[in-house]
């Protein structure tokens, strides 16, 4: 199968992205997606808000994943940028990600130059003289071979590029573990005038911004004493220090994000399996336990909880440039920038029960270069979202949803500009000045 120029592997919101602007590029892209739907980690697993818009008074994230946002905002999908209660980075953007399912595939009607795989799993893959000549998707007709002159590998775990043979670190260097798995679940009938009462009288239990009792959206990152209370009971049986969840779009609806499942690899199905199974059980307790516990949470009811587990991390790529934990610290600025992050480094230990959020004057902006996608060989494969060469600690930052999207725009406007598929050798002012001419913003020097 060869009618096409771009092979994007993965339609989460990097690949959504990269497909679409490198069809927006005049090029015929080929988008292989393996579940049944658009969106990934946002869809299939309900996480949400998007979060890194904005850093300081600068909107650090525009192109294409602004344009995702309007378009949500145009069918009641969002709330739009609002200020981060938790105060961990400037803008959240509460979503609907039942309504971004619709956007997306509302994006990919209107985009006549992508043909759009769906249940298609990337299995295979055939190189030749440091070049992709093909890939495999299994399905249930069998198995197909495609063909392109470049690959985007948005697989959000570098599929094509571990296939490839590109050397990769899975989560942290020091002991291979990643960020743990979060199976999501949306909740309705929660009663947030009690929440935001519990925060008046007890702000020592909450994180908290300093003015967050005057914005009108309500996150929660705390019950400290009563997690803890829970646990003592055996009423929670996972590693979770906190509460962590966020107001929904919809009145009395939460987005749960509390539960934890550790030492499990997201690139192992048996681990996958387990994960599933461990994750469902977890959000039994958490909703038994809010019930029983805290005020405001008395009626709250199960809607939905994600169809598959929320993977934070797996495997990072080594590419042409590793980003850093310095870099982010110190709000680094490239010359090859293709672009911008706007939230600080979260982990959610892979071993326990915390969360860190390391915060500085600069750490909440920084740029992205383009030499992160880059593995150098294959030549014509580019690595967009997720697992780009960051350490575990700048992948705690970057891969935000916000930032996957924008780095999946160069990534698509790159792969169109790549003479003879050779992404190495694309101009970098060329590739700035298109992300530009798209509304993007590829560095700090072009706020
Ligand atoms: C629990 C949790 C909470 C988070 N909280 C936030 C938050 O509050 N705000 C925020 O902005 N970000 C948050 N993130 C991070 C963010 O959601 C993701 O890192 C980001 O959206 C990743 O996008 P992606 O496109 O790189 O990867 P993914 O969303 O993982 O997309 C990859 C796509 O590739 C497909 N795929 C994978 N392998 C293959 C293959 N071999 N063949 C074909 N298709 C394949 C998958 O099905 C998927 O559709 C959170 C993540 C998790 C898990």
């Amino acid at each position: 199968m060869k009618d096409h120029d771009i092979l994007v592997a993965g339609a989460g919101a990097s690949g959504i992205c990269a497909a679409i602007a490198a069809a927006r590029s005049g090029k015929q892209v080929l988008l292989v997606e393996k579940s049944s739907m658009l969106g990934g980690t946002n869809t299939q697993s309900l996480v949400c808000p998007l979060m890194g818009f904005h850093a300081g008074s600068h909107q650090v994230v525009r192109g294409l994943a602004q344009e995702i946002v309007d378009r949500l905002a145009h069918r009641g999908g969002t709330l739009g940028h609002i200020p981060d209660p938790l105060g961990v980075t400037e803008t959240i953007t509460p979503i609907e990600p039942e309504i971004l399912k619709q956007v997306y595939f509302e994006m990919l009607r209107e985009e006549k130059r992508i043909t759009l795989l769906l249940h298609s799993f990337l299995t295979d893959l055939h190189q030749e003289q440091g070049k992709i000549q093909s890939v495999t998707a299994v399905h249930k007709g069998g198995s197909t071979v495609l063909s392109s002159d470049v690959y985007i590998d948005a697989t959000g775990d570098a599929d094509l590029a571990v296939m490839a043979g590109v050397p990769y670190t899975h989560g942290r260097a020091s002991d291979g573990f990643a960020q743990p798995m979060t199976l999501v679940m949306k909740i309705g009938g929660v009663d947030f005038s009690k929440v935001r009462k519990a925060m008046k009288d007890r702000p020592d239990q909450f994180v908290l911004c300093e003015n967050a009792d005057q914005i009108p959206y309500i996150a929660v990152s705390g019950y400290f004493d009563a997690v803890a209370g829970g646990h003592e009971r055996g009423e929670l049986t996972f590693p979770r220090d906190r509460v962590l969840l966020f107001q929904g779009i919809r009145e009395g609806e939460a987005v749960v994000n509390m539960s934890r499942v550790v030492k499990r690899q997201g690139t192992s199905v048996t681990d996958l399996t387990e994960a599933e199974i461990e994750g469902r059980a977890q959000a039994d307790e958490i909703l038994s336990f809010l019930v029983k516990n805290i005020d405001g949470f008395q009626s709250a009811c199960l809607i939905e909880t994600g169809a598959a587990i929320g993977i934070r991390e797996t495997r990072h790529i080594h590419g042409q440039y590793t980003l850093t934990e310095r870099d982010i610290l110190t709000g680094a600025e490239f010359e090859d920038a293709v672009a911008m992050c706007g939230f600080p480094i979260d982990v959610h230990d892979p071993l326990g029960k915390e969360l860190y959020w390391t915060q500085t004057d600069t750490a909440n902006c920084y740029d992205i270069p383009y030499r992160v996608m880059l593995p150098g060989t294959p030549v014509n494969l580019l690595v967009t979202g997720r697992s780009i060469s960051a350490t575990h600690e700048a992948a705690a930052s970057a891969r935000i949803t916000p930032t996957a999207m924008a780095l999946g725009e160069a990534a698509g406007i790159a792969a169109a500009l790549a003479e003879n598929g050779n992404v190495g050798l694309v101009s970098i002012p060329a590739l700035q000045e298109r992300i530009r001419d798209a509304g993007g913003i590829p560095g700090r020097k072009y706020l």
